[in-house]
């Protein structure tokens, strides 16, 4: 399932050539499918119809703001991490009272520009966090709707980095602290209480944690609410994986056949879910240009005018990326790194990778890099961060410029 596909042997989105768009708009860039993309809002939409939900769009995953919109004008919500995501959220067109904030380290400034737009619900992380947002709403004469991240103490069998959901992790509450919170929450005058909150980590490839996870929040909260609390939502995260290489991943309606029936117990609850990489996941790539091909001692190296500062997965957790020709040639096929000009040994965009042999000026696509891949680029070597595109009914346009080397002073002083 993906928007890339060869037409005659040359990469297309969406019937759209990937080389016309390079010839535009230069390299490296960003091409999202729009109606991929919106086919995965869809998807979750159709998978959960039938019981009370709110899906809030994970915007740290791909923060543009013509995805942001298009999210908003499938009817999701969207799960913020920052005052930044607050900011771009509302310029979308995405409504506060479908926004939830989430994170460790709100501060009080965000805090109070959320209270301000009065947004659905903080998800809150901690004892001393609770106490900062009660002071906050309290001086502004507001009280804040709240849900205490529980940390439910799952293993999602994911990479250690975006495992959040353990007890080691930094994220959440343990279920103890949780119960003498609530209480503490729901006597404040400044705090309402409407939700309970988990988010066990990221690219899950089983729903088995997510159901071992709700069953423990789903226990919590009939607990809470026999302690006379009025619990009204259910937040569930997000973290439902994708294919990158060969894993085998859960349907989105398997997803929701084994979280719907836990619902069952908790009547007047709605459930929210804050889905990110399996919606921009597989709607992007990463467009880069061979620059030169080099061996050192026995090994081959493609460099490519894209790199880490780009695309940082590769580096970062050692993430897999499929990498395609945009011309299919049946050229003989070389044992390669694909590597960036920036300089760190750890730059690279795949390691011994066999890739059909390329030359200086051919294009490669980066697959599956739709989500935490632009959101994650920076300007790392004084390197511009890429143009973002968006492929829509045939035709493409650009939904953000590439950089220019004022963006790259701007703001700096001698
Ligand atoms: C990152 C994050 C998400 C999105 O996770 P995906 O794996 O991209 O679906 C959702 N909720 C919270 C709290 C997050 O930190």
């Amino acid at each position: 399932m993906n928007p890339f596909n060869y037409i005659d042997n040359h990469l297309t989105v969406d019937g759209v050539s990937v080389s016309e768009i390079a010839t535009a708009v230069g390299t490296p860039v960003y091409i999202y499918s729009k109606a991929f993309f919106q086919a995965r809002l869809v998807e979750f939409e159709t998978a959960f119809a039938d019981i009370p939900h709110l899906l809030c769009y994970s915007v740290k995953t791909c923060a543009n703001l013509s995805l942001l919109k298009l999210s908003a004008e499938n009817g999701f919500g969207a799960d913020i991490v920052s005052g930044g995501e607050l900011f771009k959220a509302i310029k979308a067109g995405l409504s506060p009272c479908r926004i939830v904030f989430s994170g460790v380290g709100k501060t009080a400034s965000e805090m109070a520009e959320a209270l301000r737009a009065d947004i659905l619900m903080f998800n809150v992380e901690s004892a001393e966090e609770l106490e900062t947002l009660a002071q906050v709403a309290g001086n502004l004469n507001l009280r804040a709707k709240v849900a205490l991240r529980v940390n439910p103490d799952v293993d999602p069998q994911t990479h250690p980095y975006i495992a959040t959901g353990l007890k080691a992790s930094k994220f959440g509450i343990s279920h103890d602290e949780a119960i003498t919170l609530y209480k503490q929450a729901a006597a404040n005058p400044h705090l309402k209480v409407i939700g309970i909150d988990c988010h066990i980590g990221s690219q899950l490839t089983s729903v088995t944690p997510f159901v071992a996870a709700a069953e423990k929040l789903r226990d919590l909260a009939i607990e809470l609410q026999s302690a006379g609390l009025n619990l009204r939502y259910l937040d569930m995260g997000g973290g439902l994986g994708i294919r990158y290489n060969n894993e085998i991943i859960p349907a989105v309606s398997e997803y929701a056949a084994v979280l719907k029936p836990l619902l069952k117990s908790l009547p007047g609850l709605t459930l929210i879910l804050e889905p990110g990489r399996r919606i921009a996941g597989p709607s992007g790539a990463l467009l880069v240009k061979v620059l030169y091909n080099k061996r050192n001692g026995s090994k081959n190296f493609v460099v490519t005018d894209g790199a880490m500062n780009d695309l940082i997965r590769p580096s970062l957790y050692g993430s897999y990326h499929r990498i395609l020709p945009v011309l299919r040639t049946g050229a003989s096929k070389n044992v390669v790194d694909v590597v960036g000009p920036v300089c760190e040994s750890g730059d690279f965009l795949a390691r011994e990778r066999l890739l059909p042999a390329v030359k200086a000026g051919d294009l490669l696509a980066v697959l599956e890099a739709g989500a935490y891949g632009y959101s994650m680029s920076s300007n790392y070597n004084a390197r511009l961060r890429a143009a973002e595109v968006l492929v829509e009914n045939g035709f493409f346009r650009v939904i953000k410029s590439r950089e220019s080397y004022e963006d790259l002073t701007r703001g700096e002083y001698i």
